[in-house]
């Protein structure tokens, strides 16, 4: 009874910060393709909120892959836990690599060339997703935005509809220049045909070949900083606290608990400059609480004036609830007084 089992294809999903990766993953859990897939996802930081933000999808399976870069630091996180989903008895039909925004995909991709996966595992793409608007002004600053770009055989250019069509040639021409073998969508949203991001077959771009050398450990590169807590926070004050953050941060997420909006998670993310504030699921029988990631270059903003900056945005409690504690004082007084 016992067939040998066919390799399993992999995915690898790069980009840089911000560029849009989580909701063209999303898009395609939710798209109706009938396989099971196993997502692994490598979200730089102490707490791994990309997971959070896939959609939780029955059939598919959502792996956190955090505490480092898999590409370097984590690398033997990727080979152990792609093992752990090959030997089970209802493997995935396919696996899709969520790479974290600063990491090197050839990297990644050599993880699965290794002796213990090679056999098990065919790489069927690696996807730079990239932000349209933003990536003429990230090339300039950052090595592993054209890095990525270079070793992708699918470019998702996401956010197409924020330039103008002369913009949108100059970034196409500057892509193809990189990858002519590419192929090149635009998107909005990351809305991409799913058949073309889904079971196409082999990677085919002879990159793999040429590098056996791995990346330095970059984590060192990137500043992260993270926040907690379980008190709301003032809307407004959290917006204009995410608008006026330093530019040397690429990237701030989180998932929050608003004064004003006190039965559902809010989910409040930065991308570049553009600030986005969506309500999301109820919190049902989680207490609600805060999480806030914000990553940046190393040693390119204070943590402990972060920290200030985000605790001024909590919620000061409303109106009734001062009533109530100036009543337990006033009846304190009184009581002490006699
Ligand atoms: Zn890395």
């Amino acid at each position: 009874m016992m067939s040998k089992a066919t390799p399993i294809p992999i995915t690898i999903l790069t980009g840089f910060l911000g560029a849009g990766k989580t909701t063209v993953l999303n898009r395609l859990l939710t798209a109706q393709h009938g396989l099971k897939i196993a997502v692994l996802v490598n979200d730089f930081g102490a707490i791994n909120i990309d997971a959070q933000l896939v959609v939780g999808v029955e059939a598919n399976e959502i792996v956190n892959l955090a505490n480092g870069c898999i590409c370097c630091t984590i690398r033997e996180d990727l080979l152990s836990t792609t093992l752990e989903l090959l030997e089970r008895p209802d493997r995935p039909d396919y696996i899709i690599v969520e790479a974290s925004g600063v990491s090197d995909p050839v990297s990644v991709a050599l993880t699965f060339r290794l002796p213990a996966l090679r056999s098990l595992i065919s790489l069927a793409a690696i996807v730079a997703v990239v932000d349209a608007e933003r990536i003429q002004e990230q090339r300039q600053q950052i090595v592993q935005v054209g890095d990525q770009i270079a070793a992708a055989d699918i470019i998702v250019v996401n956010k197409i509809d924020l330039i103008d069509p002369a913009q949108q040639q100059r970034v196409i021409n500057w892509i193809q220049a990189i990858v002519p073998r590419a192929r090149i969508l635009t998107a909005e949203y990351g809305v991409v045909p799913i058949d073309l991001l889904l079971g196409i077959g082999q990677y085919q771009i002879d990159l793999l070949a040429d590098r056996h050398e791995f990346a330095h450990q970059h984590d060192q590169d990137w500043q992260t900083w993270h926040y907690q807590t379980a008190n709301p926070f003032s809307m407004s004050s959290l917006q204009h606290a995410f608008q006026q953050l330093p530019n040397s941060i690429f990237r701030a997420k989180g998932i929050v608990y608003l004064a004003e909006a006190p039965e559902r998670q809010a989910i409040v993310q930065l991308a570049g400059k553009r600030a986005s504030l969506q309500l999301g699921e109820p919190w049902g029988a989680t207490p609600p609480h805060s999480k806030i990631v914000v990553i940046g270059r190393s040693q390119s903003f204070d943590s402990a004036q972060l920290t200030a900056q985000f605790d001024a945005c909590l919620a000061q409690p409303t109106h009734e609830l001062r009533e109530e504690i100036l009543t337990v004082a006033e009846w304190r007084r009184k009581y002490q007084n006699q």
